[in-house]
């Protein structure tokens, strides 16, 4: 506490992320990082910026990047917000969209920026508890609010609500805006992008840190009508005119143009989600549904804090949410095969 911060400081409880460790050669499947690096093409890419390219400011609306988001996801360059991680993405909804009278609705179990975002812009919000399975129930999405926020997969679960479950929401609440954060979607979801032409209160966000293997680039992405977009760009604009470096915006147009390895990259984690979970199950983990990169797991038999802190001694780093309703359960991100086996043995052990 210092006499010199200001009251809004003062009441924060800023976000903790996982912890990023100096020591290579832990086990690390703490923060969701896609266990493979990014097409060849992104490191060309940033192997062909000049130096008086790095001289100049970068394109403050990041044109040509907009341009590719609008071309991959079948959208118009308008209908596509672009910022510094979906962090930055994130926090802009907040203040230009989520800001109402009324309370802002999202999971009680779920991404834990929200409440500290909320806490930041002065956003009322309530949590709505997910079903005892940790399904999102549609129908608990109604009555009056100041809008609607819902990671889809969710997150921490990694439990997905179907575009029928989106459509329903969507439906109930034609006076909010309602966002679907889909930081996981591409490891087995259906998005909700193909919804924006139906609802012009929808909105999409997306980030290249998961799924395309480039959470050190920071890109992320918002997508929705143009009035939505529209009020993201007046507070961007007001905030940072230049939230993407040139290096950024030319290795994530590169990153768009080689989908194949994308899909293929994608594929090889969802493939390493359903050998490990089997595994897991086998050793007597409940492991729920998982449509991410990461499964959500607990051990009927152990403490998930105490299974926790033994996996750091042996150099495997996952992550524990001392939350209620999930401080049972263990978060492990999809590592590679080998990196998934290391865990399954060292989970061996400690059980036996
Ligand atoms: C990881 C994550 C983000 C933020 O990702 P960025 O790296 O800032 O793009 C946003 N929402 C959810 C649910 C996430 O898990």
């Amino acid at each position: 506490m210092s006499r010199y911060w200001s009251d809004v400081v003062r009441q924060l409880t800023p976000y903790i992320p996982g912890e990023q460790p100096r020591l290579n050669k832990l086990v690390k499947l703490n923060t969701n990082e896609h266990p493979y690096p990014p097409s060849p093409l992104v490191l060309d890419a940033i192997a062909s910026v000049t130096g008086e390219e790095l001289r100049r400011y970068p394109d403050p609306e990041s044109t040509e990047l907009r341009r590719a988001f609008a071309r991959c996801k079948g959208l118009q360059p308008e209908q596509v917000f672009l910022g510094n991680g979906s962090d930055e993405v994130l926090a802009h909804v907040f203040q230009a969209l989520l800001r109402h009278e009324h309370a802002l609705l999202f999971p009680d179990v779920t991404y834990s920026f929200y409440p500290v975002w909320c806490d930041l812009y002065q956003v009322c919000w309530r949590a709505v508890p997910l079903a005892p399975d940790f399904r999102v129930d549609p129908a608990d999405y109604r009555g009056d609010n100041g809008g609607i926020i819902i990671p889809n997969p969710n997150a921490p679960t990694g439990v997905l609500l179907g575009l029928a479950g989106v459509r329903q929401i969507l439906e109930q609440n034609p006076a909010s805006v309602v966002v679907i954060d889909e930081a996981y979607i591409d490891f087995g979801g259906e998005s909700a992008v193909s919804l924006i032409p139906e609802f012009d209160n929808l909105l999409v966000v997306q980030t290249m840190s998961k799924s395309w293997a480039l959470a050190g680039l920071r890109v992320g992405v918002a997508m929705g009508s143009a009035e939505l977009i529209d009020g993201l760009q007046r507070v961007k604009n007001s905030f940072n005119s230049y939230p993407l470096d040139v290096l950024a915006q030319r290795a994530a147009v590169a990153a768009l143009a080689d989908d194949d390895y994308f899909r293929q990259a994608c594929q090889r984690v969802v493939k390493s989600r359903e050998r490990l979970t089997a595994a897991m199950g086998k050793l007597g983990f409940e492991v729920l549904p998982s449509a991410a990169n990461f499964i959500l797991a607990r051990h009927p038999g152990r403490a998930a804090r105490e299974l926790f802190a033994a996996l750091r001694a042996r150099g495997i780093i996952v992550r524990y949410f001392d939350r209620p309703r999930i401080e049972e359960y263990l978060r492990i991100t999809i590592g590679t095969d080998e990196q998934c086996d290391e865990l399954l043995a060292a989970l061996g052990e400690l059980l036996a």
